[in-house]
């Protein structure tokens, strides 16, 4: 029989951990698979891992993770997708957003070998502010025009994947993980479900539109260098423009030598605008210097206190 993990990630969930874990295994004691459940306590400050650790007395396909303090969803993900051992290994949130009885397609889709990974896919939002699903449309346009690597619009972690997917993916170990990014640069053959949006079940997401704008930022300057281009090329634009502004003055100073003294506030202006352009090129640099600190720092990824 194959092992299917199921990797959770949690962060102050402790009224959906046991509704999602009724609602999947009424699904998964229906499949032929062995079910293997790996929760991630992302540094909870409530009842989260009593939850966990009561679940996991009660039944011993459950084991968890338990991080020293909250390190993000990503880091979450990443402890359940190095712990998980099963065959396929499906992702999934605790609010039952990712609904459940997707998984025996999933499962049946998979086996058929067609496939490396079956994703989901959002058609619509609803229940979402108008402002949020605008930015989100906008920032699928344009990092699909700026990265070479695929970002599918409205894609959702909750995925099933196979074990050489999920391979692939951990011997990715950068620092900073855009999850979207990189189950996408792994390659492989993955088919999208598309499913109406579903609400959370219990707590509150904890996501704000300027946490989601900054997310989107990481995610540009993880898989675009464009952003650096911008930099070289506004740069190249504006010295082009400066030497022809270098001719005129020259040319006017041959042609009619005594016109010089006016345009004091159009140089003021101008050389604002360049300070401007200037800093923001430095800024997009420092921008990725900054991750290449944190990556060649070579701290863990995540930290954990407790396991089982
Ligand atoms: N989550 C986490 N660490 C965090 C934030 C969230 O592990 O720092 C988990 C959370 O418990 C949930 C999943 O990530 O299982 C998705 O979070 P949420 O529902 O808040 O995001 P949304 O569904 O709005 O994208
Ligand atoms: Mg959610």
């Amino acid at each position: 029989m194959d092992k299917l993990s199921i990797i959770v990630p949690c962060y102050n969930e402790e009224e959906s951990i046991p509704l999602f874990y009724d609602a999947v295994q009424k699904v998964v004691s229906k499949m032929t698979i062995e079910p293997e459940y790996w929760f991630v306590n992302d540094g909870s400050h409530d009842n989260s891992l009593k939850e966990m650790r009561a679940l996991h007395e009660k039944d011993s396909h459950v084991h968890y993770i338990s991080f020293s303090r909250n390190f993000g969803k990503e880091a979450g993900l990443l402890a359940g997708l190095d712990a998980a051992t099963g065959d396929y290994v499906v992702v999934m949130d605790v609010d039952l957003q990712d609904p459940p009885e997707f998984l025996p397609q999933m499962y049946q889709e998979l086996q058929s070998g067609e496939y490396d990974c079956i994703g989901t896919r959002r058609v619509d939002r609803t229940g979402e502010a108008k402002v949020k699903s605008f930015l989100s449309d906008m920032f699928y346009k344009f990092i699909n025009k700026i990265s070479n690597t695929e970002i599918v619009p409205g894609a959702r972690d909750f995925r099933m994947m196979t074990r050489q997917m999920v391979d692939a993916v951990l011997s990715m170990r950068e620092y900073s993980r855009f999850s979207k990014g990189i189950f996408s640069w792994v390659g492989f053959k993955t088919k999208y479900l598309d499913y109406h949006n579903v609400e959370r079940v219990a707590g509150e997401s904890d996501w704000t539109t300027w946490q989601l704008f900054k997310y989107a930022l990481d995610g540009i300057s993880d898989f675009s260098q464009a952003p650096l281009s911008l930099a070289v090329w506004t740069g190249s634009i504006t010295s082009a423009i400066s030497v022809l502004g270098i001719l005129f003055i020259i040319i006017r100073k041959i042609v009619s030598p005594m016109s010089s003294i006016f345009g004091w506030a159009s140089m003021v202006s101008i050389i604002l605008f360049l300070g401007g352009i200037q800093l923001l090129c430095i800024g997009i640099v420092g921008k990725y210097i900054g991750r290449i600190y944190l990556q060649v720092k070579h701290r863990p990824i995540y930290i954990v206190k407790e396991k089982k």
